[in-house]
């Protein structure tokens, strides 16, 4: 493809994505394909010469469409959002067209600098511990995915541990997302301890200091504890500060996942529930769940960059170059798993700048004030019951008649295809979640929710 065709192609296809966003409210939400459809209309075996663009961009429609749940509806309250904003999908595309690689501080200056001045940006916005600033301790680096943070966290925390991989114990709370036990077992780490929860399914730090004292009574080695704000299941929030002070106490890491609620704290309003952080080691939350950038982008700060790059630095001959070795620039594949990067600052910053800090405010208000809205409509109707307190934007609840009820409703909203939901367990009991956060999401599309809840949910 020349240039000249690039820039008419190019143009077609930013038309083609704005009119799905245009028109993705009134597609059918959950992908109503069977499985293998989409396989079927992919050709056996890749083509021996190349194809016309239009024609390769015609199964946009024809191939890809049908196949599609629409993370970009407004009509979407299920899981959390993975939400996005065309400032975002600018900014990958220009990220795409420079596709600079940026493992070493020289392979592209830029990648590197725009992104430790985005992340300490956040530190401010956000009201984080301004030691995890670069030009602190600690410092940020852009991973793929919360869990990646997590993986990586738990690998430093089982390096910078004195006991024998085996003795090694990590603790979480039973709430917490299943990201925390795929880690342990990347990490190698053979016991995890999940911790019971109060009545709003926050860590019960009292009991994980007595399971922290039995383990080293039993002459087991407490390495790590993660702590969530904003749990998957009804974020809620464990009490990080109680929680710091016992791993410092025993020598433990902290890490802290905030994967969902971590976009929540660019207003101070809800700050009081990140209260501790100054004691902890590492904390992760994704812009691309809450913070119209798309996937994939998620941040992660270490307190104390030392470990982190103790842990992940090796340096082959080919990899040394001046800049490096005078220890002045940051070569961020010493931050995490994976050599090579790409330029997904970019796309952060275009954000943070296009809709500017009191933007992002507004918008995240607005969820929540839709989210409490949302909340007093249930509490208003005596078929439903809340299971947790709104904090944020996800309103977690059931159907009191019981399990079936529950179920059926969530099928039945469902269903519909007009919008969709999440439904889930917690005390062996079903429960629906409303995740109210996309980014064009409106009081039209959750009034339209709460109609079709009301219209299938039985009557007692
Ligand atoms: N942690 C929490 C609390 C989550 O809710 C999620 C996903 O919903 C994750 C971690 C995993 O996020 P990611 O897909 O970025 O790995």
């Amino acid at each position: 493809m020349s240039t000249a065709e690039f820039r008419m192609h190019g143009h077609a296809l930013v038309d083609w994505v704005a009119n799905y966003l245009d028109t993705v409210e009134d597609q059918p939400v959950l992908s109503q394909c069977d499985p293998g459809a989409i396989r079927s209309l992919i050709p056996e075996h890749a083509p021996e010469d190349g194809e016309e663009f239009t024609d390769i961009m015609a199964d946009l429609d024809r191939v890809v469409m049908p196949g599609l749940t629409h993370w970009q509806s407004p009509n979407w309250f299920s899981y959390f959002p993975a939400n996005s904003s065309p400032v975002s999908v600018l900014g990958e595309l220009a990220s795409a067209g420079l596709a600079s690689q940026g493992m070493l501080w020289s392979t592209s200056p830029a990648v590197t600098e725009v992104e430790c001045a985005v992340l300490d940006w956040l530190v401010d916005l956000l009201g984080l511990p301004k030691s995890w600033k670069m030009t602190g301790p600690g410092g940020g680096v852009i991973q793929m995915s919360a869990s990646d943070s997590t993986h990586t966290a738990l690998v430093v925390a089982r390096e910078r541990c004195n006991a024998p991989i085996d003795l090694q114990v990590v603790y979480t709370s039973n709430q917490a997302h299943s990201s925390i036990e795929k880690g342990v077992r990347i990490a190698g780490i053979k016991e995890l301890r999940l911790i019971d929860v109060d009545d709003r399914f926050a860590m019960d730090s009292v009991a994980f200091e007595t399971v922290v004292l039995r383990d080293l009574d039993n002459g087991l080695t407490p390495s790590a504890v993660v702590s969530t704000i904003g749990t998957t299941g009804t974020t809620a929030v464990d009490p990080v500060e109680r929680i710091s002070s016992i791993a410092r106490k025993h020598g433990l890491w902290h890490h802290v996942d905030a994967a969902y609620a971590g976009t929540a704290m660019i207003c101070p309003e809800f700050r009081y529930l990140q209260d501790g952080l100054n004691k902890v080691d590492s904390y992760t939350f994704n812009p691309h769940k809450w913070m119209f950038t798309n996937f994939d982008c998620n941040v992660f700060w270490v307190a104390d960059r030392k470990p982190l790059i103790e842990t992940m630095t090796i340096v082959p001959p080919y990899l040394r170059d001046k800049a490096s070795e005078s220890g002045s620039v940051v070569d961020y594949r010493d931050w995490h798993v994976s050599l090579g990067r790409r330029f997904r600052s970019l796309k952060l910053w275009w954000v943070l700048r296009s809709y500017g800090a009191a933007g992002i405010r507004y918008h995240v208000r607005e969820h929540v004030r839709l989210a409490r809205d949302f909340e007093a409509r249930i509490l208003g109707d005596s078929r439903f019951a809340l299971v947790a307190p709104t904090l944020f934007s996800l309103v977690s609840f059931r159907h009191i008649s019981g399990e079936k009820a529950t179920i059926d409703l969530a099928v039945a909203i469902n269903a519909t295809g007009k919008v969709m939901v999440t439904s889930s367990i917690i005390n062996e009991q079903s429960f629906i979640r409303v995740s109210i956060g996309q980014t064009r999401t409106e009081q039209n599309h959750v009034d339209a929710l709460w109609s079709i809840i009301d219209a299938h949910a039985i009557r007692r």
